[in-house]
């Protein structure tokens, strides 16, 4: 029997990458994991591709792309052809392969209200703020604008003197990242050294593709383990 890449061609998955630009302003970018290249791509890169058959478009945007071709290139060794910020050691899994590639994004110029609301409404810590030519600047969280309150966990609210600013203003302009094809294990030493529980991952032209959380990494090691204890007991 012809298995689903012989036969229609393979059916990925399309992630939004979204950018809060302020004033209820939203820039979105559609992704997909190119089985071709190996790397998060626009959407824009497959509608000129000779293997795009066809995507499938909903209300809400853009869900799944077929593409198809004769035979996709295996996933390149860490190391080959990706800059790296750890040098490569063994063949692992890459970050690629876990990380959430949905991701939302805020524009330098978004201010901190809306920043503040953002953050209640969404109940995320922490956002990548973009230049104008979406490339990661840096990353702004709940604690560079709100005010901590012992009384009022659910509703922190915004610092008086953080009032008026910008994500620009108020950023971490060094954010921890990795780039697309570093692999988990080095991902989770950087995790570790710089002590925090999310990384962002990057493509070469620092463009945000995706964010990889520890718990990724404690769900791939628990599969990992399940996987070792069904081979040693069949
Ligand atoms: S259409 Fe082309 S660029 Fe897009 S995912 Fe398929 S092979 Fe990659």
């Amino acid at each position: 029997m012809k298995n689903l890449r012989e036969m229609d061609g393979v059916s990925l998955p399309v992630h939004r990458v979204s950018t809060g630009l302020g004033e209820g302003e939203e820039e979105i970018r559609w992704t997909v994991k190119c089985p071709n290249s190996h790397h998060v791509v626009d959407l824009e890169t497959c509608e000129g591709c000779p293997h795009l058959e066809h995507i499938q478009q909903e209300a809400a945007g853009p869900q799944r792309l077929l593409c198809h071709a004769e035979a996709f290139s295996p996933a390149p060794l860490p190391g080959e052809g990706n800059e790296l910020l750890l040098p490569p050691q063994l063949e692992h899994t890459r970050v690629d392969e876990l990380m959430t590639q949905d991701v939302y994004c805020v524009g330098e110029e978004m201010l901190a209200e809306e920043l503040a609301e953002l953050f209640a409404t969404r109940k995320v810590s922490g956002v990548p703020v973009l230049d104008e030519d979406e490339r990661l600047v840096g990353v702004v969280s709940r604690a560079d604008l709100l005010r901590a309150s012992t009384e009022e966990k659910d509703t922190p609210r915004l610092h008086p003197e953080r009032a008026g600013a910008t994500a620009c203003e108020l950023m971490n302009a060094a954010p921890v990242v990795v780039r697309e094809g570093t692999t988990v294990p080095q991902a989770a030493a950087v995790m570790a050294d710089a002590n925090v529980h999310r990384v962002l991952v990057v493509s070469s032209e620092d463009r945000v593709v995706g964010v990889l959380s520890a718990m990724d990494v404690v769900r791939w090691l628990a599969a990992l383990s399940l996987g070792d204890k069904a081979s040693h007991t069949s």
